[in-house]
């Protein structure tokens, strides 16, 4: 069975300042690397649609959607915070990214995909319910988590492999013990919130600066299989971040492209494991694009 493959061009619109790290020349790199001949039996590939307004309950309360709406600008940019602004094409990139991580999800439950992943930015997972940050706008893989559970999955696990913590997923999440978070971060780092939470379905994988492939993998192996275990999900959500790439220019953990192989066969023999094979990873970071393309089609392969 191909990869259900999601993005869209508009994602690519959705500009913040000059030389901002988060820029559409990622998905761009993306894309060149997946053009390659191989990968057409690989992936289904299909254009990512808006998310509805509907879908946006129990995650993101009115009042944040309110404020956006009004900081949308005719020209130029207006700032969400320090590093995250918005151009006059950013919502409907952030509802685009939002939106393909539902239609990953109903794709995946309804069984005619196993596998999917959603090319698409802002990403999402630093967006608490009501705050934007760190890049990101809208938590898609919690609204994706969100319709998971609206279609009668029971239990989730969020895996979130991003080299920054994804303290938004924690906020959403922490008192609601059906998600399990797992997520491994650099610490201590940005963004130095919600990244000592103690609740039994949060999982927190704090990495020293300069880890490197090893201690990663045994880390992951310690922390994520047996949570995991007990929880035995309904379908595994993946934030997928590949700024712990040693090539990455915004952190400091040393993974290599064979990393992503890892986590991707991991990661798929989890799913199948306990969720019927059922896996949905949507794009975080990744900051050199050149690593980052590499990085992804490694992933792919590896979680097909
Ligand atoms: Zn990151």
């Amino acid at each position: 069975m191909p990869t259900l493959y999601l993005s869209h061009t508009d994602c690519e619109k959705h500009v913040m300042l000059e030389q901002h790290p988060e820029s559409p020349a990622r998905l761009r790199a993306i894309q060149r690397e997946l053009d390659q001949n191989h990968w057409n039996n690989l992936l289904e590939r299909r254009q990512a649609s808006e998310i509805d307004d509907a879908c946006f309950a129990g995650i993101h309360p009115r009042q944040y959607l309110d404020m956006l709406a009004e900081l949308k600008p005719g020209e130029g940019i207006a700032r969400i915070d320090a590093d995250t602004s918005v151009n006059k094409h950013s919502l409907r990139a952030a509802r685009l990214a939002a939106g393909s991580g539902l239609q990953a999800v109903e794709a995946v439950i309804a069984g005619h995909f196993n596998n999917a992943f959603c090319a698409v930015r802002p990403p999402g997972h630093h967006a608490e319910a009501a705050i934007g940050m760190g890049f990101c706008i809208f938590n898609s893989i919690a609204l994706a988590a969100e319709r998971a559970l609206s279609l009668g999955a029971e239990r989730i696990a969020i895996l979130d492999f991003d080299v920054h913590h994804g303290n938004g997923t924690v906020d959403i999440f922490m008192e609601r013990p059906e998600v399990l978070v797992c997520s491994s971060f650099q610490f201590p780092f940005y963004p130095g919130r919600h990244d000592q939470v103690d609740r039994p379905n949060i999982c927190l994988t704090p990495l020293s600066e300069g880890t490197a492939s090893g201690e990663f993998r045994q880390a992951i192996e310690r922390d994520w299989l047996p949570a995991l275990a007990a929880h035995r999900p309904d379908i595994i959500l993946v934030s997928a971040g590949f700024d712990a790439h040693r090539e990455d220019p915004l952190a400091g953990l040393l993974l290599s492209d064979s990393d992503y192989l890892w986590l991707g066969e991991i990661i798929r023999e989890q799913a199948n494991r306990f969720s019927n094979g059922r896996l949905v990873s949507m794009l975080e970071g990744g900051y050199n694009t050149e690593a980052l393309a590499r990085s992804v089609a490694q992933y792919l392969t590896g979680s097909a």
